[in-house]
């Protein structure tokens, strides 16, 4: 086999979680890492995130995903720390909080409803009159009718994020090679030698698919990529002189997102519409309508600039992680993160990184395992 480099892990997808994963696997010593994208490192669902990090505002449960994330968000302040010291870019973690509206009846019950059992859990969470909620953000909507204070809900400038990671991998030899998609893999005898563009090979020891909403587009014989679906989410920005907004504020329908440079992101769109990153009409009304309701005052402001990015969503809405198939050695994946994946980074780095180099396994590997798919299937 002719193959054009070589390299002990090769990861395809330079998003947050492939850029994320390989500069756990350079703490950990690997040898030669290689980071292969399609397009530009950073560009897709990563790049189009608000970058909330937020594990409670929207959970209604103790489950294993709850826990996941949670645990992710726990490692946010030494990461963002280290990530300073490392490359000296800030990634502008901002712990002052979530606030959660409820504007209607339904709204009211449903918060209630979390409240009490993450107060039952212990989580830190306040259930603030319409009142508190107003002094804590003097331009939320009058019909405010009660909310919930996340503390330990925060946000991350996720383009910022992935600027240190993509100058973490240049400082510290990490190969980035662009504009190179990866078609298919390259297996010998139940062992991952590598991947190949169609005219190029690459080899490799190791594999990492953290191809984010393309995952399933990849061919390898005899196996069956897991099945992730785009789900296109759109965000438009509105500019202020001064910041309106200290925290991260949510309503069941939308969210505000207020940025250092003055920005605040609206969001989001969740649309099943395939590979369309089109930003449209109706989204922007959509998105426009949401954020007038958490804040009127916003009325007054066009839309700065609208956006589109691809969520990579599992059939179950579960990220899918770890080793991809019993008879396949040294063939790993990590995607699927759909709407937390800037949370999720640093937690799937870790896991993945100890699996990789250290034969260590994290019980969300079995758990989030992409076998879980065929298990499903045999009943
Ligand atoms: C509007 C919106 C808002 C969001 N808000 C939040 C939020 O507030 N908080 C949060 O935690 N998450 C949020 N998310 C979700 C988060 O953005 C994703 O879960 C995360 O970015 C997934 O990271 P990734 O690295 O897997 O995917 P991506 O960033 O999409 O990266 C995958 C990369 O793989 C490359 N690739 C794919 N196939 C190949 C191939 N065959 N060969 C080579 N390269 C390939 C792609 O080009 C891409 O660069 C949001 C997403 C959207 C769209």
């Amino acid at each position: 086999m002719n193959l054009s480099k070589n390299s002990e892990i090769l990861i395809i997808g330079g998003g947050v979680i492939g850029l994320a994963i390989a500069r756990e696997l350079r703490k950990r010593g690997a040898g030669r890492i290689t980071v292969l994208e399609r397009g530009a490192i950073g560009s897709e669902s990563s790049y189009a995130a608000a970058g909330m990090l937020a594990p409670q505002a929207e959970a209604d449960e103790a489950d294993d995903f709850f826990h996941l994330c949670d645990e992710s968000n726990k490692l946010y302040p030494q990461f963002a720390e280290e990530l300073l010291a490392e490359t000296g870019v800030s990634i502008e973690l901002d712990r002052r909080g979530t606030l959660y509206l409820a504007l209607t009846d339904g709204d009211v019950r449903q918060i209630r409803h979390r409240f009490a059992w993450q107060e039952r859990a212990g989580l830190n969470v306040e259930h603030l009159s319409a009142n508190e909620a107003r002094k804590l953000e003097p331009f939320i909507s009058p019909d405010v009718r009660e909310a919930l204070f996340f503390p330990n809900d925060w946000q991350v400038e996720n383009r910022k994020l992935l600027a240190a990671l993509g100058k973490y991998a240049e400082i510290n030899d990490i190969e980035i090679v662009e504009n190179t998609e990866i078609k298919s893999l390259l297996i010998e005898k139940n062992k991952i030698v590598g991947a190949e563009t169609g005219g190029e090979k690459f080899a490799a020891q190791t594999v990492v698919l953290a191809t984010g909403a393309w995952t399933s587009l990849i061919k390898a014989d005899g196996l069956t990529m897991p099945f992730v679906k785009p789900i296109r989410g759109q965000i438009t920005t509105y500019r202020t002189a001064k910041r309106l907004f200290g925290t991260v504020i949510y309503s069941p329908r939308g969210y505000l997102v207020p940025r250092r440079d003055g920005r605040i992101l609206a969001g989001a769109t969740v649309e099943d519409v395939g590979f369309d990153k089109s930003v449209t009409a109706d989204g922007v009304d959509f998105l426009r309508e949401n954020a007038f309701e958490i804040a009127p005052s916003l009325v007054n402001l066009a839309p700065d600039e609208t956006w589109a990015g691809l969520r990579p969503r599992a059939a179950d809405g579960l990220p899918i992680l770890g080793a991809l198939s019993p008879e396949i050695e040294n063939l790993f994946v990590a995607t699927a993160h759909y709407r937390n994946g800037i949370l999720l980074a640093p937690e799937t780095a870790k896991i993945l990184a100890d699996a990789i180099v250290g034969n260590v396994e994290s019980k969300y590997l079995k758990i989030f395992s992409p076998r879980r798919f065929q298990a499903a299937k045999a009943f």
